[in-house]
């Protein structure tokens, strides 16, 4: 019976995810992106190791005959999840075929055979560690509840910072906070303000008329199916997350090697160790602009060094899936954040920027690679990024959409910044001087744009109408967390160390 139904492109069903419990109840429904026949001997290149060790013998049963093969989207999880999976990872009894070709009761064609996509160009899943990070769950900004009777917040008048032991809980005038933390939205402020849906390019599908994401680009099967394998990268095996559009003979090879200072990728170790004899870099091209042991940033011109951003560009696209490549590197500024040691600055992560943005953006792409991520090293690059709009003396904000997990970087860092900065003024007040700020104000000394203050406090659940206004209320237990946050905050920015001048491009030919 089961081996009658036939699985084919489109079709859900459970499939056996890693870290899933063995019963298939409890297996997330998945998408067959691509089906393919492969060697038994080529099944290296697309399966990780299989869930039980019992499990290999049973795929390849007849080590003569070619393997079919799924590629398959976890529905609702990261793109970062979707892997090459066998049949005895398949719940197929509970397959559900796609919809058009089951209102039409047509027979749905194989197509496993006649594409063009040749197995080369297709390969194993990612880090297994990501495995663990499940469900994106951006909070949503759009779900807003709004009460009715408050007056719109405005940006220049001050609020009063309150400690929530200062509120008369049985005072009429409280309006109860939400209790969903996250979806808190205490009046009419952001109807107009907020437009940091990460979403809203994608929703739209139209161009967005300024920024890096110029082209869009819809997406194929081919670049929704991981190209590359592992690279290798100083001293690092990293598995990409995404489609890159490296050259198509890369894709043959198990492991792509990439010179760490120059960013030149070439198929072999021989090849890397040749490059390194002629390549004269220890770290990135362009100037250095900041040194505190042990990180150094340094400023590449996209126009100068063209080749060096376009390999970046696109080693990031590995790990990026929301922003499309762009050859085009001559209006951005790109920052790497290295880690220098006797041999060499060795590449951490980076952001880019427009030369001139219209919309205030003050970074387009912003990435820390694999190996460097959960160490504090994105706050780092965004903390970077707000010291130069300091610099020159603007607001800034990230271009969106952002990633799942470069939205959840920077929630963090303005959360830490901005209670940073009501906490340090609420410990100064005396009975004269009481703690009062504006949204206004908080963006001044923060450079982070004002709609992003805005739904930072509302994301805090912070900002409540009591006794006919608007006030910041600090709860004990978010001061003490954000102590404890502080005091786990090792790698700073140091403005001191920061040698930079901002040049007025609109007068230079770029
Ligand atoms: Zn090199």
């Amino acid at each position: 019976m089961v081996e009658n139904i036939e699985i084919v492109e489109g079709c859900r069903l459970p499939v056996h995810m890693r870290g899933s419990p063995n019963d298939w109840s409890d297996w997330p429904l998945a998408e067959v992106l691509k089906t393919l026949m492969v060697e038994p001997q080529h099944l290296h290149l697309y399966l990780k190791k299989p869930l039980n060790p019992s499990d290999a013998e049973k795929v390849v049963s007849n080590p003569t005959q070619q393997v079919k093969i799924y590629y398959v989207h976890y529905i609702d999880y990261n793109k970062r999840l979707d892997e090459w999976v066998t049949l005895d990872r398949m719940k197929v009894e509970k397959i559900q075929m796609p919809s058009n070709a089951a209102s039409h009761g047509q027979s749905v064609t194989q197509l496993t055979n006649s594409t063009n996509i040749s197995k080369n160009e297709l390969q194993e899943d990612s880090n297994p560690s990501t495995n663990k990070r499940k469900k994106k769950n951006p909070p949503n900004l759009n779900n807003l509840s709004r009460v009715q009777s408050q007056p719109v917040l405005s940006h220049s008048s001050s609020f009063s910072v309150l400690l929530n032991s200062e509120l008369k809980p049985g005072d009429s005038d409280l309006i109860e906070k939400e209790e969903n933390t996250n979806a808190s939205q205490p009046s009419e402020i952001t109807k107009a303000d907020i437009h940091i849906n990460e979403n809203s390019n994608q929703s739209t599908g139209l161009p967005r008329p300024t920024g890096s994401m110029v082209q869009v680009v819809h997406e194929d099967v081919l670049t929704r199916i991981k190209n590359i394998q592992t690279i290798y990268l100083g001293k690092h095996l990293i598995e990409p997350w995404y489609f890159a559009p490296y050259p198509q003979e890369l894709s043959q090879c198990p492991i792509v090697y990439i010179c760490e200072y120059c960013l030149k990728f070439m198929k072999s170790m021989k090849c890397l160790e040749r490059h390194r004899q002629k390549c004269k870099l220890y770290h990135p091209p362009g100037n250095e602009i900041y040194r505190k042991h042990p990180l150094s940033f340094f400023e590449v011109d996209g126009r100068k060094n063209k080749t060096y951003t376009q390999n970046l560009c696109l080693l990031a696209k590995l790990f990026l899936d929301h922003k499309f490549l762009h050859y085009d590197t001559d209006a951005f500024l790109f920052y790497i954040l290295t880690e220098y040691d006797s041999n060499g600055f060795h590449i951490v992560g980076y952001f880019s920027k427009e030369k001139e943005s219209s919309e205030d953006y003050n970074v387009a792409c912003i990435l820390t690679l694999p190996p460097y991520q959960r160490l504090g090293y994105g706050k780092v690059l965004i903390e970077f990024s707000y010291e130069l709009s300091k610099i020159e003396g603007k607001t800034g904000t990230p271009e969106k959409p952002l990633s799942d997990l470069g939205l959840l970087c920077y929630r963090r860092y303005w959360s830490i910044t901005i209670l940073d900065v009501l906490i340090n003024l609420k410990q100064k007040e005396s009975d004269q001087d009481k703690a009062q700020i504006s949204i206004q104000e908080l963006s001044e000394v923060t450079s982070i744009k004002k709609e992003d203050i805005v739904s930072t406090l509302q994301h805090l659940n912070i900002i409540t109408y009591y006794k006919g206004q608007y006030v910041i209320v600090l709860d004990n237990n978010l001061v003490e967390n954000h102590i404890q946050a502080m005091k786990k905050r090792k790698i700073r920015i140091d403005p001191k160390l920061l040698h930079w001048t901002p040049k007025d491009w609109s007068k230079h030919k770029y």
